[in-house]
């Protein structure tokens, strides 16, 4: 069994954990945090050993009467790989750590590219982290974006890609983001850092990329425009992503208009936080005009980099290739809606 470490039990930590407890390869060593809070409530609730990230802090946990396992060095030192799901820049100030216990570390997409080996997302590049020491998880845009963009390269060759991004103000938790009652242009500067963010994961990418925050918080929406290799009817775009097992296309007769039903389906199938891992792809916006083709998606930022962080982990250690670990990792999370 793989041992895995989760340094940063937030957002994207303790969903990271639980689909790493579902694998039929992997176990939860046990997961760092900063404080006590509801997360660090759960996570002892849930079995999961609790370690403290910082020395000085440790007493805290008892005053809340919450037991420690121990400090955070020791979960690095015997852990097989650590996820570091720590807020944006803190997963560089870590690197120091995982390299003295010589862990290898996945970090999430706050983090600068620089920081690691290579960029991942493991329908695109899954063999670019094999045996690597520091692998970047793009982030939950980049990741919506790679997932369309790889079988369409494949399948017909992509000359152009134009995407605007409507970005969720915060995440439900995140109470101090905003806007509140406004449409931002964000970043104002065109185009915006997504584009480069995701030549990251392709070479030679022609992408640009327009990012907007509005008052939202249950996902993000892309409207794309990818300017194929060759002419290629809308019919054909829709059977080659009904293919992909994390590209979900919400048939018209759902009745799904937006992110406020998605979000209501997801609850109502049951699913673990309403997260939906999977691009959700409006399959009546599929719609091509020569070469040019146009979809609308909505991307749930706090859960699609979930299975791509189970994937990376076996990457890293050479324990599966891509379509293996997908398949394991879709199995075990019940990915395919
Ligand atoms: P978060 O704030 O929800 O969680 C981060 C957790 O790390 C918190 O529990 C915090 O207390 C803890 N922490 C802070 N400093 C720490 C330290 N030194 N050591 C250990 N733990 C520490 O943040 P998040 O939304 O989960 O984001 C984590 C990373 O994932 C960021 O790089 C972010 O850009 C990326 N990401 C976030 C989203 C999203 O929508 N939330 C989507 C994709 C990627």
């Amino acid at each position: 069994m793989i041992q895995v470490a989760i340094n940063g039990y937030g957002t994207i930590g303790k969903r990271v954990a639980d689909a790493v407890r579902q694998q039929p390869d992997m176990e939860v060593l046990g997961v760092a945090k900063t404080r006590p809070n509801f997360e660090a409530e759960t996570a002892i609730d849930k079995g999961f050993p609790l370690y403290a990230a910082i020395e000085e802090r440790a007493d805290q946990f008892a005053e809340a009467g919450l037991e420690i396992a121990g400090p955070v060095e020791d979960l690095i030192d015997e852990a097989d790989i650590v996820v570091d799901a720590t807020p944006s820049g803190i997963g560089a100030e870590n690197k120091a750590l995982y390299e003295e216990y010589e862990t290898p570390a996945l970090y999430q997409g706050g983090e600068d590219a620089a920081l690691v080996d290579t960029s991942f997302n493991a329908r695109s590049n899954f063999e670019d982290a094999v045996d690597a020491d520091h692998v970047r998880v793009v982030s939950c845009n980049t990741t919506g974006l790679s997932r369309v963009i790889a079988p369409l390269r494949e399948a017909y060759g992509v000359e152009k890609v134009r995407a605007t991004l409507v970005r969720r103000g915060g995440d439900p938790g995140q109470t101090g983001r905003g806007p509140i009652n406004d449409i931002l242009p964000n970043p104002v500067t065109i185009p915006s850092h997504h584009g480069p963010d995701v030549e990251t994961i392709f070479d030679d990418l022609d992408i640009d990329t327009l990012g907007m925050k509005v008052p939202a918080t249950l996902m993000h929406m892309h409207s794309l425009n990818v300017t194929l290799a060759e002419e290629v009817d809308a019919d054909e775009v829709r059977e080659l992503f009904a293919d992909e097992s994390r590209l979900f296309l919400i048939p018209e007769h759902m009745d799904i208009d937006g992110s406020g039903k998605l979000k209501e389906y997801a609850m109502d199938v049951g699913r673990p936080r309403a997260d939906i891992w999977e691009n959700c792809i409006w399959e009546e916006s599929i719609s091509t005009v020569g070469s040019d083709l146009y979809l609308f998606q909505g991307i749930h930022q706090e859960s699609d980099v979930v299975p791509e962080n189970v994937d990376a982990i076996r990457a890293v250690l050479g324990e599966a290739d891509a379509e293996a670990s997908i398949e394991t990792t879709n199995e075990a999370l019940g990915i395919g809606l």
